[in-house]
């Protein structure tokens, strides 16, 4: 509810409080009304420009059409409010967009470029019960030449891009390797597109759970 049914108030970002039986109920701050709150899992799959984000996404959707999988530039991101770079209101609009399609009991497959802790901050990660990510990485020369073969339009061929993009790449690795999240890992590098699809798609398959399961 985003409106208290009870008194009207509006409830977001959600106040999320948990009973002695493991229930989660989302109250409201105005009458105390609670309602049953159900969280779904999220999986995210995050890549630097460059890592095959928008290449795997088609191949992904034609093996598994039961799959919703969409990126976060689907839509005009640079519109969103924020310092450069953050997009905190994006991934929130989001989160909430994917919490929504995920009541449906499908996997959904969030694609773009944001690490663990920027949707941690978010205010709507609390509709999640658990986010899933996955990094696609790919070694720098890899990386480079990929950007520097991109039509001239598209600004990534200077090498302030490039770095970014590499920089990006090794956050990632560290995160996955490091293991101040948990993230899967998969290396582009010398993989073919319909070999990384696949890869995504067994994640996803290893780590759904159906809507009926998880609620016992
Ligand atoms: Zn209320």
């Amino acid at each position: 509810m985003a409106i208290c049914s009870t008194c009207g108030e509006w409830t977001e970002p959600p106040l999320l409080i948990t009973d002695d039986h493991g229930g989660v109920h989302i109250a409201c701050p105005q009458c105390g009304h609670r309602e049953p709150f159900v969280q779904r899992p999220l999986h995210f799959v995050s890549g630097a420009s460059g890592a095959g984000k928008s290449t795997l996404v088609p191949l992904v959707r034609r093996s598994h059409p039961d799959y919703v999988i969409f990126e976060c530039e689907a839509i005009d991101f640079w519109r969103f409010e924020g310092p450069p770079g953050v997009y905190a209101s994006l991934h929130n609009q989001w989160l909430k967009v994917a919490w929504e399609i995920a009541l449906n009991d499908l996997p959904v497959v969030l694609i773009g470029t944001a690490l663990p802790a920027q949707l941690d901050a978010c205010t709507m990660r609390s509709r999640f019960s658990t986010i899933r990510y996955l990094g696609l990485i790919c070694d720098d020369e890899e990386l480079a030449r990929r950007l520097r073969a991109r039509p001239a339009w598209r600004k990534t061929r200077n090498e302030q891009f490039i770095a970014q993009a590499q920089g990006y790449t090794r956050r990632l690795r560290e995160v996955g390797e490091g293991g101040t999240a948990a993230m899967t890992l998969v290396d582009t590098t010398a993989m073919l597109p319909d070999e990384a699809a696949a890869c995504i798609v067994r994640w996803v398959r290893a780590s759904h759970i159906p809507m009926t399961q998880d609620r016992g």
